[in-house]
């Protein structure tokens, strides 16, 4: 190809290219995937493969690079990683189909475009998380947040707002989010949705339109009105329309299955912000390691969906306490049937992931090995569905949710016997390899197989013949995929071959024949081979077609194994580590006895110190604020976090790390734990630390729960403790929820005489023979001492250095006598402000406080726009 600008597949490419903007192009060419022009340069840097040119366009030449068509998906997964969306265009027909047609090129067409929310395959997937397309969209006042997960065909709404938006965006983790140009040009979107930059993918406005949202979600499920799933907002359903007009766009062919939508209540969960949740250790650490997060520590689960159910719920906590405890019945139930959540977990074992299955054969992406995945999962369900059974026949009820459970397990006795007798004992990855029907299925595709294989035979014989008959016993018959069957003898044999032999192929010291027995008997086999191919192809899609019949009944079964699983392994997890079933009760209870961190044990016992955790109580009641003093390393941050993860533990129906828990239900879990900084977002420690703290004052109510560490830690002494004492006068008599507040500001202590529900507590530490030992031990009281110095000699700080710091301090001690920090607590101007903001709020609006914060002179344009903003929101919000 020397000038494929002229060229008629170039025209092709250019036109296909134009109408997927925003895409590399993976252009089919025979066996590979091809890119051109900047598409190739792009994709060559990413994936380090090598760049190199086909013809020229315009006078120069156009770069190019490739890859294999069988290799294509692992190139994928980089390319969808490194943040592109890849369209994939295919040749849509065979060359024998374009000669009929009297055509020159190929017909082409993009039949998928791949992006990070809309992944099925296997090897694009993290198997044990749930990957969501997100949508985000505005109507009126309203905003509407929906996602769903082609994969396994969730799908979810939900209202959101400005406020709420990144918590739940959080709680999802999207791998892409769809928004309206629209929305990501208003300042305070911009700036918050800056965190999900690699995913956003802003589209143009008029597809977030509600009334057309609701037509399209009409149409795919075929409804006259969607008021039978739910009363939807109508930014909601704008998101939903969305998502489902871009599903459509990006995947050609038939329609993916999606469950009707689930409306979540706002409420519903427990609301814990971004901060929080990454401060907590969620889902990974805050290296950003999964190994040491909570998910890993507790996940006990044998099955990738159940290990996604697991995900999604401790993402979101829930906040009934009648579902809390329909889950928790549920573990108790195999917490109390050892011998059966064994038996249980070992079927669970060897249940494939079928929910992904589905999904690929709904969209004819699946092959073989996705019947064969349900044959087996479907085919356990008939036993594990026995064995709940005969346990729950006795005098106690199956708890509600394993009654549920049973009964999605369905059906699926005839499904699976046809399964297991249409399929053979090796699969190919597809469909099109042919070779995995078993034999004694189809008696006409068996008599096809058996003449290809006579066929086969025949060939074997036929070489044997020849060899004798020339008398070259190296001769050989083989064939390949260019020239099919061939004879080959070495160079030097070839002239004893008779006429019937007709030259082929000269390779380098052989020679290639063929004859028109040989010739005959191919044609014969390769019929053959077509006809078994295609009988197979058919009898494929007959399969396929009986599971798509039995979708809603299969569905079913993917989600009770899934529940199954989860309420078996948080029984694991419970009996393994001598959890306790949590008291989950309406009101502001907090009394757990004996609570443990559960990474924190866990990692003591991986380190060969098993009963090294002390177990502490927390009884938040006269005393619903804790303030805890302690010196570094004594195991604040630790009882602050073991406290509020046991919180979500209770709340996600998991038992929890404790002697016994009596949790009053969270509404909102608040932490500001350690320092990070975040300097890629341009903030210092110590404006992370505020802007936490600032979420934390100004959110915070009576039902949620609030741990605060080291507050003011990041500035200069007396500013530091003066914030932490003006926030934590704010808690106790603004806020008002469950507290626990660690501080090295032992002065702090002097506000318990003031706030009544203010309770001093601290971590018990031993002077030992000059050394200092820290005993784990959360007891009531005030620490006397920091021990900073003690800390410093433990990391191993010189010794003049330790010794000086001593008699600085000896000094500095010397100066803070005099009951100075008493008169602080009446006098302090900080705790007067505190009080007035309990006071009747001042008539100012808030439009008119910024505007008297505001200094004309000093603003940058940009400024200026966003301060218009901001007024324009704040009059809103007046
Ligand atoms: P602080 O916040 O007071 O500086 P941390 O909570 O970070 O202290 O604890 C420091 C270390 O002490 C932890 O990494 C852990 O190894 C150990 N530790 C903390 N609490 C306990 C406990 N209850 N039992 C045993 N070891 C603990």
């Amino acid at each position: 190809m020397t000038e494929p600008s002229a060229s008629p597949v170039m025209v092709q490419y250019h036109e296909i290219k134009r109408a997927n903007p925003g895409c590399l192009l993976f252009f089919r060419m025979g066996d590979f995937y091809e890119l051109f022009f900047e598409d190739a340069v792009a994709a060559a840097q990413a994936l380090d493969i090598a760049l190199t040119k086909r013809g020229r366009h315009e006078g120069a030449d156009i770069p190019m690079c490739g890859v294999p068509v069988h290799t294509a998906e692992a190139y994928l997964a980089r390319l969808i990683r490194a943040g592109f969306k890849v369209a994939m265009c295919d040749q849509i027909e065979d060359p024998a189909e374009a000669r009929r047609r009297g055509a020159k090129m190929l017909r082409r067409a993009v039949v998928r475009v791949v992006t990070a929310g809309t992944l099925t395959e296997e090897g694009l997937l993290d198997a044990r998380r749930h990957n969501y397309l997100a949508g985000l969209a505005e109507a009126g006042s309203e905003m509407g947040l929906a996602w769903l997960d082609l994969s396994t065909g969730a799908f979810a709404l939900a209202p959101t707002s400005e406020s709420a938006l990144a918590g739940d965006l959080a709680r999802l983790s999207p791998g892409e989010i769809l928004l309206p140009e629209r929305l990501l040009a208003r300042p305070v979107l911009f700036e918050l949705l800056a965190e999900w930059k690699p995913a956003l993918t802003p589209l143009p406005n008029p597809r977030f339109e509600s009334e057309a949202g609701r037509r399209r979600l009409q149409e795919f499920y075929g409804v006259g009105a969607l008021d039978g799933f739910g009363n939807f907002g109508r930014a909601e359903i704008a998101a939903a329309g969305a998502l489902v007009d871009y599903v459509g766009l990006t995947q050609q062919g038939p329609a993916p299955h999606l469950e009707p939508p689930r409306r979540v209540m706002p409420g519903s969960v427990m609301q814990i912000d971004a901060a929080t949740r990454r401060n907590l250790e969620l889902v990974t650490t805050l290296a950003g390691e999964r190994k040491g997060s909570l998910l890993a520590t507790i996940d006990r689960t044998v099955t990738a969906a159940g290990a996604r159910l697991l995900a999604d719920d401790l993402a979101a906590p829930l906040t009934a306490v009648a579902a809390i405890d329909a889950r928790l019945d549920a573990v108790q139930f195999f917490v109390d049937r050892p011998e059966m959540r064994a038996a249980v977990r070992e079927r669970l074992r060897r249940c494939p992931d079928i929910e992904r299955a589905l999904t690929r054969l709904s969209l004819a992406r699946g092959g073989p090995r996705d019947l064969a995945a349900l044959r087996q999962s479907l085919g356990e369900t008939a036993s594990l569905r026995g064995m709940i059974e005969v346990s729950a026949s006795g005098l106690v009820p199956l708890p509600e949710q394993l009654a549920e459970a049973r009964n999605g397990l369905g059906e699926h006795g005839v499904l699976v016997g046809r399964l297991d007798r249409a399929l053979a004992a090796e699969l190919p990855l597809f469909a099109r390899d042919g070779g995995f029907i078993a034999a004694g299925y189809s008696e006409e595709l068996d008599e096809w197989k058996s003449l290809r294989d006579e066929s086969r035979r025949m060939i074997a014989a036929l070489q044997a013949r020849y060899a004798g008959e020339t008398a070259i016993a190296a001769l050989k018959i083989r064939h390949n995929n260019v020239i099919g069957y061939y004879i080959e003898v070495s160079a030097n044999h070839a002239g004893k071959l008779g006429p019937e032999f007709i030259h082929r192929q000269t390779m380098a010291g052989a020679q290639r024949y063929t004859t028109a027995e040989l010739a005959d008997l191919e044609t014969k086999i390769a019929s053959a081979a077509e006809r078994a191919l295609a009988l197979e192809l058919g009898l494929y899609e007959d399969l396929v077609g009986e599971v798509m019949a039995r979708r809603g009944e299969i569905a079913a079964a993917a989600a009770a194994l899934a529940t199954l699983d989860l309420a078996a392994a948080f029984a694991e997890l419970a009996v393994e580590g001598q959890w306790v079933r949590p008291a989950v009760e309406e009101g502001t209870a907090f009394e757990i006895s004996d609570g443990r961190h559960p990474t924190v044990e866990a990692a003591l016992a991986a380190s060969g110190n098993g009963s090294g955790f002390v177990a502490n109580d927390c009884v938040l009641a006269d005393n619903r604020v804790w303030l805890v003093t302690g010196p570094n390393m004594a195991g604040k941050s630790t009882f602050l976090r073991q406290n509020a993860l046991i919180a979500i533990l209770a709340q996600i129906g998991s038992y929890v790390p404790a002697r016994g828990a009596r949790i009053g239900i969270v509404d909102r879990l608040f932490s500001r734990v350690g320092a990070a900084d975040d300097l890629a977002r341009g903030r210092s420690t110590f404006m992370v630390e505020m802007v936490e703290t600032a979420a934390i004052l100004n959110q915070a109510g009576p039902s949620s729960f609030v741990i605060l560490d080291e507050i003011g830690r990041g500035t200069a002494t007396f500013d530091g403790l003066s914030i932490a004492w003006a926030a934590l006068e704010h808690l106790h008599e603004v806020n008002r929820c469950r507290t626990l507040f660690a501080t090295h500001y032992h002065e702090l202590t002097a506000l318990a005489a003031k706030l009544p529900a203010l309770g001093c507590h601290t971590m018990r530490v031993k002077e030992w023979k000059g050394d200092v030992v820290f005993l784990h031990e959360v007891g009531p009281g005030t620490a006397d001492r920091s021990y900073g110095i003690h800390v410093a000699k433990l990391a191993g700080l010189p010794k003049s250095v330790t010794a000086r710091a001593e008699e600085v301090l000896g000094v500095l001690e010397k100066g803070e006598q005099g009951g100075a920090l008493a008169r602080l607590a009446d006098d302090l101007p900080l705790f007067s402000a505190a009080r007035r903001r309990t006071d009747p709020p001042p008539p100012a609006s808030a439009a008119e406080a910024l505007l008297r914060e505001t200094r004309p002179d000093e603003l940058t344009p940009r400024e200026a726009l966003d301060l218009v903003y901001r007024l324009r929101g704040a009059l809103d919000a007046d």
